[in-house]
């Protein structure tokens, strides 16, 4: 046990060590984009080049940002929440991405939703990257529909998309970290979303057909805190 409780330890100095570089990464990051904003603006030629630069660093800060999220060790305030609600926040956050993409989002919620113990800001984050990749799953638009219901023990949160759906073998690689299909992806934020979920004591499962669609399902448990209220 002693070895197993240093392998521990030092997973966590290297997890903090990495989160700490991607933190100072960042800095620098913003003042580059800065200058090269500033520039665009001054130059006449080459503005493809400027608008690569620009993407380039904005894909450079997102995996930085997920990265961080996944070497932290959390600390967490789990505190209770309206689950609903913050999927409506969420849903507004996203709602001009999803005209833009022609992706209408709808919203069923089948039974009372208690409220339960979790950490808001990162919940979002989860939700946040479910309904992205639901909206980057339909470049000819479609409909996502989120189902929120509970039972005994459990919040259940169904999100549903129609779009271009994921085969098995794909599904199968969805564990690794970068495993992505998309030109501008950072292959993590499926693994953000299943840190957090777990830092729940929740559990997350995809179901996809191709051409079909791609249904993610969070369960998030109930604990003794929970009851019934009406908002
Ligand atoms: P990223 O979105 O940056 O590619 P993710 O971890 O969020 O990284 O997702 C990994 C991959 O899983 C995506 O590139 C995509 O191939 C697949 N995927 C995730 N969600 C869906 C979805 N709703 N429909 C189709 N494919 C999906
Ligand atoms: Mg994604």
């Amino acid at each position: 046990t002693e070895e197993l409780l240093l392998k521990s330890e030092k997973l966590s100095i290297v997890g903090q060590l990495a989160a700490g570089v991607a933190h100072e990464i960042r800095n620098p990051l913003t003042s580059l984009r800065g200058f090269v904003q500033l520039l665009q603006s001054k130059v006449e030629n080459y503005p493809y080049y400027f608008q690569i630069m620009l993407s380039e660093l904005d894909r450079i800060n997102d995996i930085v940002s997920e990265f961080m999220v996944i070497a932290k060790p959390q600390v967490i305030n789990f505190e209770m929440r309206d689950v609903g609600k913050i999927l409506q926040d969420v849903i507004s956050l996203l709602q001009t991405q999803a005209i833009l993409n022609n992706v209408q989002i709808h919203t069923e919620i089948l039974t009372e939703i208690p409220f339960i113990k979790c950490e808001e800001n990162q919940l979002k984050q989860v939700f946040i990257n479910i309904l992205k990749n639901a909206i980057e799953a339909m470049p000819d638009g479609g409909n996502v529909i989120i189902e929120l219901k509970s039972d005994d023990d459990n919040v259940q949160i169904r999100f549903i998309d129609d779009g271009c759906g994921i085969s098995e073998e794909r599904l199968a690689a969805l564990g690794e970290p970068f495993y992505t299909t998309k030109e501008k992806g950072t292959g993590l934020g499926l693994m953000v979303c299943h840190k957090i979920i777990e830092a729940h004591r929740g559990c997350l499962k995809i179901e996809s057909e191709v051409e079909q669609g791609t249904t993610v399902h969070v369960y998030l448990p109930l604990d003794e805190e929970s009851s019934v209220r009406k908002t």
